[in-house]
């Protein structure tokens, strides 16, 4: 028989350990369905501990490659918080405590790998297991050697930083999709609820303050969950963040012993949904195409794939109506409540839907889903009924606008064909079997924005999915409108 030489063996370990680093990994996580998760190729999972209100709170959840890059995640604190990252299944399954301090293991690990090496060379798999350890313990050491200072919250949280900074910091850390964990839950924390802004289908959203900023806190009761690490996973996908959508802060579960507060932080808009804004105020010309742009624009970006391994998968939306969309103090708009959001996977082309089982709001809902002929498994079909609503939430804000001192009151769309709170089959007789869709008024012939809002929404809610505008060329058309001279007068 022939017997494996030394350098040989330490190849296949080398193999071995690197085919181990590339395969993703199995994590305990806190925030997952099933409490597990999975990382990509060069992930790890992540195991902390950190000091809120005196008691040691733990985070289990995995990283991804880009995660680790960050440099905040592998790196404990001195009696603040502990961090580890290990990488093999479930390694973080342990529980950390920050006292007493553990010593950190380290400098024997090599001999120990020699050892292996010459003890049990027929072990070839379990060795490899080993070294694979070894060479990613080394690895950051040797990283942590980089770091003059272990990057702790205090640095992280230093009293100057407002969210903007913190939110600023996470883009060019290159973790991408959100803050770190534990970051969103020491903000969480340390928010005071000030006031109620908003009732919606989840329980209550409230101002709230962090560090002299309003920030907007939408509570979910424990019953709903699902919905709350729905959105709060939509929020936190890879790319997302735009200018019109709106920003996500953090996310928080707090269990007080009873029960769980569910917490989804996000940044606060005074003048709160288009809604109450159109309800309160007509726009001008200007201010009509400013909020219209900047919804198609939202819409666009969330429809969009982003290809690449920092690339973002299209979204739908779902619940695309005025009361989900939020108006800034510059006169811009954000989509909001993402809750009912599906990702496509194109690879696959598969969409993960969520697995609540809310469907959009009745009164928006397109033709297609209204009689049942819609295809759940095209991907193009949720972006279609998307621009349906799209349509009707134009025609609410076209009628707002006011020229030359005329313009419409605030009404629903089809506030005048079905009850208050329609019920599906109300809405089918109306958009299906009659066809009918809000009225576009004469007078906005004569004046060429308003003209082409009305042909814009037409194009948006026709009866044919196939023939309706991508966001895209809503975006381009809108876009073209702030050329147009009376919207500049
Ligand atoms: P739901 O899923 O319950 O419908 P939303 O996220 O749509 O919850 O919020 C409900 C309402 O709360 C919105 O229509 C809006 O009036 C108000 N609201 C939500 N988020 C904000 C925010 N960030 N700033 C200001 N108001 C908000
Ligand atoms: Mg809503």
């Amino acid at each position: 028989m022939v017997r494996p030489g030394k350098q040989s063996v330490e190849a296949a370990l080398i193999f071995l350990s690197v085919a181990q680093l590339t395969a993703g990994l199995r994590c305990v996580c806190h925030l997952c369905t099933n409490h597990t998760c999975e990382t990509a190729a060069d992930g790890a999972c992540w195991n902390s501990v950190m000091l809120i209100e005196g008691k040691e709170e733990s985070v289990k959840s995995c990283l991804s490659p880009s995660e680790m890059k960050g440099q905040v995640f592998c790196y404990s604190s001195r009696n603040v918080s502990k961090r580890n990252c290990c990488f093999t299944d479930f390694c973080n399954n342990e529980t950390l405590h920050l006292q007493p301090e553990r010593p950190l293991e380290g400098p024997g690990w090599s001999r120990l790998q020699l050892a292996a090496v010459i003890l049990v060379p027929s072990c070839l798999m379990s060795v490899g297991v080993l070294l694979g350890v070894v060479v990613v313990q080394g690895h950051c050491w040797a990283h942590k050697q980089d770091l003059e200072e272990p990057l702790d919250d205090q640095m992280l949280m230093s009293s100057d930083k407002c969210l903007k900074d913190l939110i600023c910091d996470m883009s060019t850390s290159g973790s991408g999709s959100g803050l770190p964990l534990l970051v969103q839950r020491t903000i969480a924390r340390t928010i005071v609820l000030q006031e109620t802004i908003g009732k919606g289908r989840f329980g209550e959203v409230w101002r709230g303050k962090w560090r002299g900023e309003d920030v907007a806190v939408k509570i979910f009761s424990s019953r709903d969950e699902r919905s709350w690490f729905r959105e709060a996973e939509i929020y936190q996908t890879i790319m997302l963040r735009h200018e019109n959508i709106l920003g996500f802060i953090a996310a928080d579960n707090k269990d007080n012993g009873s029960w769980t507060q569910l917490w989804l932080v996000s940044e606060y808009h005074e003048h709160g949904s288009l809604y109450d804004y159109l309800n309160r105020y007509t726009v001008s010309l200007e201010g009509m195409t400013v909020l219209a742009l900047s919804i198609a624009s939202g819409l666009a970006h969330l429809h969009m794939e982003i290809i690449g391994t920092q690339g973002k998968p299209a979204i739908s939306h779902r619940d695309l109506k005025s009361k989900n969309v939020l108006v800034k103090k510059n006169g811009t708009a954000v989509i909001a409540d993402l809750g009912l959001a599906v990702k496509h996977d194109s690879s696959t082309d598969s969409i993960d839907i969520p697995s609540n089982h809310r469907v959009g709001t009745k009164r928006y809902m397109a033709p297609e889903i209204l009689d049942e002929s819609f295809h759940m498994n095209s991907f193009e079909s949720f972006k279609r009924a998307d621009i349906y609503s799209l349509g009707l939430v134009f025609w609410e804000l076209a009628r707002r606008c006011s020229v030359r001192g005329l313009h419409e009151d605030f009404q629903l769309p089809y506030y005048d064909l079905v009850p208050s709170d329609p019920a599906i089959e109300d809405m089918r007789k109306v958009v299906c079997d009659q066809k009918l869709r809000p009225n576009v008024p004469n007078q906005w012939q004569s004046c060429e924005a308003l003209r082409v809002m009305g042909k814009l929404m037409r194009e948006c809610w026709y009866a044919n999915p196939a023939a309706r505008l991508t966001a895209l060329r809503v975006k381009k058309t809108v876009s073209q409108l702030s050329f147009i001279k009376d919207v500049k007068d």
